[in-house]
Parts: structure tokens; sequence; C-alpha cells
């Protein structure tokens, strides 16, 4: 490409060109609309990007304008003909223009760099420009006035600065066969690029792949650098399933299956079908993938339309293979561990990253990485404190907020959370509420809309069905394909947003009723909140979309009923009171034992008040205690309790004083 075709280049784009300097934003030149203007311009594009954008930018600066230009216009070039895969870049990519995609999997702070380095002389004290990777290489500078090399003093005022910031690219997870691990790259961006990118988006960057500074290893015979990407421009991705191409026939097959009388049942029949039984569970999890649509309200706040489901279980319940199913039928998933593989976890980090000089970066977690999919998160109750902390508004509000050492980061994730856990002793205690065994904050358990508890019980019946199960292997074929399945599911998710009939709202508000009926019959007063209210809605029309019905029927709505009834039945019984009890979930303590202990508490402030010393003595304590009708046994354990947790004092042994 010769220096005259620049210009005629750009008089061909002229309107553009003017209108770019206009609002002060760079020139775009799109690779595809290259090769029609000219394919040699194109290839020369493509081979020899940095010698393209330095004549591009020399012709542009010097373009005599009709209007008043301040400042630099930037040229920028998109889409190198493929998008290739981070894993497959090569040597032989070196310093050509290429297009990848990916998740940001981290994100540096913008800082200050100098692009040329303004050096003067100690000598002859002499000015002069030069390149800064020339000047930080330190080859071959010569002063221009007395031609020796230097010493050289940086002026830092006079040099050319300009944004930078780096991220790290990783392939989509979705991409990979199992068991692969995704490839990364380090993206280096410059100027107006360093604006609208953050940890946990998916983005399409073109730029030139580029060696690294310095070799990596010593201990090799050769000298080994690692690829980075010098951006030249940085686009988001909208569409929800990359890798997913959904044909006219598969739109066909799908329209077809949703026909299918028996639809639920078969599609519940396809998920995990070489896991035995766990029907409800299946079902839960087919309606997670559906999910809801999101709602906006009037006032312009929204509510989450992903479903959220806990498994807790006794260990050996194939709660993994559950999880590790779902990563791979969903469309979108992201599979990990509540002990953490990475330093960002389930939510985000701020790290100093080494790659980057040591910079602050915003490392994004599973949740943000599974954003607009489902995150499988197994040994939830073993996730780290900072994890724990954020993620109540991940779950709820679908976002994780980050602010440390000064910088400040929101990081989306609207993803489904299906997360399994293991008891607090290791196994379930069929003595003490499910809820006091699960070794996670109520307030967190909240935010599940569908609690499962698996018990690993002794039954004989069970375990002969299940012994033919496994022994007859055609049980384990789906009902539906997998791949069918998948694109089913990515089908109805983009195009079905299902609204609740009055018949479905009546059966919703029945069943929400009942529930607070039989609480209230228990003298439990405030029992089932409005998040199960939510809950049941979103299941609802996680039924009708999988349906594929804009509406959702009388039906759908007792399906979803039906499934968190069975839910708040298995978590939420007091074993006391043998009722059903949401207390438990919502606040951690079952409504008996909460009365109890007001009861205690109001026993020793009495006895306090009443004797010499303001004290209230153990044995009248207990006495008290029997006379109101607490068990001995119990009075003695939730003294001692209220004793460790501080709500009361054992001021001398056996001397109580209330706080
Ligand atoms: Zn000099």
């Amino acid at each position: 490409m010769q220096e005259g075709q620049a210009e005629i280049l750009l008089d061909r784009y002229r309107g553009r060109l003017i209108e770019s300097a206009g609002r002060g934003a760079p020139l775009v030149f799109d690779i595809t609309e290259l090769e029609r203007f000219d394919i040699e311009v194109a290839d020369f594009a493509i081979e020899h990007p940095d010698e393209f954008l330095q004549m591009m930018n020399r012709a542009v600066n010097g373009y005599d304008f009709p209007i008043e230009v301040d400042g630099q216009i930037r040229v920028r070039i998109r889409n190198a003909r493929d998008v290739r895969r981070i894993g497959s870049l090569r040597s032989t990519d070196v310093g050509r223009l290429i297009t990848v995609e990916g998740i940001v999997r981290s994100a540096s702070v913008v800082y200050t760099s100098l692009t040329e380095v303004y050096l003067v002389c100690r000598r002859c004290q002499t000015g002069m420009y030069a390149p800064a990777g020339q000047v930080k290489r330190n080859d071959g500078l010569l002063c221009v006035q007395c031609e020796r090399s230097g010493p050289f003093k940086i002026d830092r005022e006079r040099s050319k600065k300009d944004d930078s910031r780096f991220v790290v690219l990783q392939e989509f997870p979705e991409g990979l066969r199992a068991g692969n691990l995704p490839r990364s790259i380090l993206v280096i961006l410059s100027g107006d690029l360093v604006e609208n990118i953050g940890a946990g988006n998916r983005v399409r960057i073109t730029g030139v792949l580029k060696l690294m500074e310095g070799p990596k290893s010593k201990a090799s015979e050769t000298i080994d650098y690692d690829h980075y990407i010098e951006a030249v421009y940085v686009e988001q991705i909208e569409r929800d399933f990359e890798d997913l191409v959904i044909t006219d026939d598969d739109v066909e097959q799908i329209k077809r299956l949703s026909q299918e009388p028996d639809l639920i049942e078969k599609i519940r029949r396809s998920i995990a079908p070489s896991i035995y039984g766990l029907d409800d569970i299946k079902l839960a999890i087919a309606l997670q993938l559906a999910s809801a649509p999101e709602t906006v309200y009037a006032d312009g706040t929204t509510s989450r339309g992903d479903i959220h489901v806990l498994l807790v279980g006794d260990p050996g319940v194939a709660k993994s293979q559950l999880l590790r199913y779902v990563a791979q039928i969903a469309p979108r998933a992201v599979f990990t561990s509540g002990k953490g593989v990475t330093v960002a976890g389930l939510t985000a980090a701020a790290v100093k990253d080494e790659t980057g000089d040591g910079k602050w970066t915003i490392e994004a977690g599973a949740l943000p990485l599974a954003d607009k999919g489902v995150c499988c998160i197994d040994e939830l109750d073993k996730m780290n404190e900072r994890d724990r902390e954020a993620l109540h508004e991940g779950l709820e509000q679908q976002i994780i907020a980050i602010a440390k050492a000064g910088i400040t980061a929101t990081l989306r994730c609207r993803c489904a959370v299906l997360a399994a856990a293991n008891p607090k002793y290791g196994r379930f205690d069929p003595n003490e509420t499910v809820a006091a065994q699960i070794n996670l904050p109520p307030t967190l358990l909240s935010r599940f809309d569908l609690i499962f508890v698996i018990h690993d019980r002794p039954d004989q019946a069970r375990d002969g069905e299940l012994v033919e199960h496994i022994l007859n292997g055609d049980a384990a074929a789906p009902a539906i394909e997998p791949d069918l399945l998948r694109k089913y599911i990515a089908y109805v998710r983009q195009s079905v947003n299902p609204v609740l009939t009055d018949d479905a709202k009546a059966v919703l508000k029945k069943c929400f009723l009942d529930v607070r009926g039989m609480c209230a019959s228990a003298n439990h007063p405030v029992p089932i909140t409005a998040r199960q209210l939510q809950a049941l809605m979103r299941l609802s029309k996680a039924v009708a979309r999988l349906r594929m019905s804009k509406t959702v029927s009388e039906g759908d709505a007792r399906l979803a009923a039906n499934l968190l009834m069975k839910c708040l039945g298995e978590v939420g019984i007091d074993p006391e009171s043998g009722m059903l009890d949401v207390g438990t979930v919502d606040v951690g303590m079952p409504k008996t034992a909460a009365d109890r202990t007001i009861k205690l508490q109001r026993i020793i402030a009495d006895l306090a008040k009443r004797s010499p010393d303001r004290l209230a003595s153990h044995t009248d304590v207990i006495a008290e205690a029997e006379r109101a009708g607490i068990d001995i046994y119990k009075a003695e354990n939730l003294l001692r309790k209220m004793v460790s947790m501080g709500s009361v004092m054992e001021v001398r042994a056996g001397k109580y004083r209330p706080v």
C-alpha cells in the first residue's frame, strides 16, 4: 500500500471522516468494507496493521478539514476476517490483525502511560522525542545534537501521554469441551478504548497480536515470549448464546416438541437421566433452565426472573453429578466450587495483577462470568467470608459491587444459581430443624426460590428401584436428545415472555394464603413472606415458558405451587410442632425456639428485678422455666446458649443478669 492510497481511501470516507471529527469520535475502518473498496488495501490492513494505522493516522491528521477540528482523530479497524479462538493464536499471527471474542475475566484500573518520551541529554541539554518502547529497552538511543548515548533524563511534562488499561480476555466457558480449561490472553487498551469495558463483559476485540517485552523464562534454551493483543477496536456482544446456531429446521422441531401433551414430564425425564429419582429436583432444574423474564415495574425498578435453587443433602446423593449435568445442558453455564478456584471466587475481587506490573485489577468471579446463564456452585457452604457477604446482592439485585483501594466497579450477574451444600455436621440429624443444619446465613437462604433437602435414608423399596435403574442401562436414555433440549431452552428463553392470567393469579393467591393460614393456626404470625410469592410467580412463568405459552395457565400455577409447597414442607418443618414454618428459613430459628428464648429472657429479667443483688440464680431460673412450660433440659441448654451468645451475662457462677 502506497502513501497516496491513504489519501484516496480518506476521500472515499470523507463524509464519515468529517462526521467523526465533528463528534470527536474515532474513524473506524471495517475490513469487510475495505475489501469491497480494494482487496489489496484490506489485505495490507490485516498483514501490516501497525503500518496501516500509522499511514492513516498521518493522512487523517494532515487532512484539510472544512471545519475546525481540535485534538487528534484516532483511526480504528474492526472485524479482521474471521473470529479466532484465543487458544488457536500462533507465532505466525504475531504482527497481524486478529479478532477474538471472549469474556473479560479481569480489568485493570485506567492509568496514564507515556507513548512518546521527551528525553533531555544531560551532556548538552538538547531535547528530543523517542518511542516509549525504545526508551524502555534502552536500545541504541543517541542524542540528536552531540550524538552520544546520553545519559538522558525524562521530561514527563513534555512527553506524550495516553490513557491505558489492560484486561485479561478468556474464552467463553460454553464453547469448551468438558474438562478443558479456558485459555486467556492479555489485551492492552489505550485512548478512548479504555472506556466502557469491565470485568464480566462479553466482548469482541480486534487488535494486533504482539510479543510481551522481556523473555518469560530463563530456564529454556530458546527465548520465550508471551502473546498479548494491542487492541484497536472493542465492541460489546449483545447476542445471548454465542455458539448456539438455531436453524429453521431446529425451530420446526422445537415447535413440534412444544405441542407434545406430556411435554413437561418429558423435559423433566431428560434432565440427568442417569441419576435415579429426585423427580422434584429435576422439575425444578427444568424450570430454572427456562426461568422467567425479568419484571420491570412502572417506576423502573426490576425484579429478577432467574430462579435460584439450593440442594442440601447427605453425602453421596448425586448433588455434584446433577450440577455437572446442568452445566453441560444449559446454553450458557459456569461450574465452580464454593471453595474457590480463583482469587475472585464466586463474586469478584480487586487484586494487584502480576502480569500488569502490579496494577490494581478487578477480577470477575463465577457469578459475573455466568451472566445471562446458569451458575452451578458445588459446596456452597465452603465459600469464603467475602463471597458470603457479596452473594446476597448477587442473588437478589444481580450485581456485584466492589470498592477497594480507591477503585469501584459494578459487575452484572444476571444468572440463575444452582448450588449444592452439605449439612453442617456432614449428615442430617433428624431431631434438629433442617434450617439449623444448613451452614449458611438464613438471609442468604431466603434468596433461594427453592431449597431441596436430600436425605440418604435407607429405604428397601426405593433401593430396589435404584438397583434396577443402574442395572437397566437403557433407562438412562433421555426422552429428548440433549442437543435439542439445549436449543429448546435457548429458544424459549429468547422468544417466550408469559404473563399471568386471572385464573393463575387466583391459584397463586390461594397457595400463598393457605400456607399463611397453616402457619397462623400454629401461632406463627409472619410465616410466609413476599419472597415466596415472587418465587411462585417466577416458577409458574417458567412452566408457561417451557410450554411455549404466552400466558400462565391455572395448571402452570398449580404445578409451581405444588413444587414450592413440597420444598417449604421439607425445609420448614419445625420438629417440635410438626408444623410448616417458613420462619426457619427466614430468620434461622424455629418459632417455638424463638418463643422459648423470649420467655426465658423475661423470666431472668423478672427474677433479677425482684432479688436484692439484681441477679437471677440458676435454681430459680430453671424452676420458673419449668413452671412456664419449658422442659428443664431445654431450659438448661437455652440458658447456656444465651450466655455464650451474650444475651445474658453470668456475673458469678450460677448468677445471671439480663443484658
Ligand atoms: Zn547531547
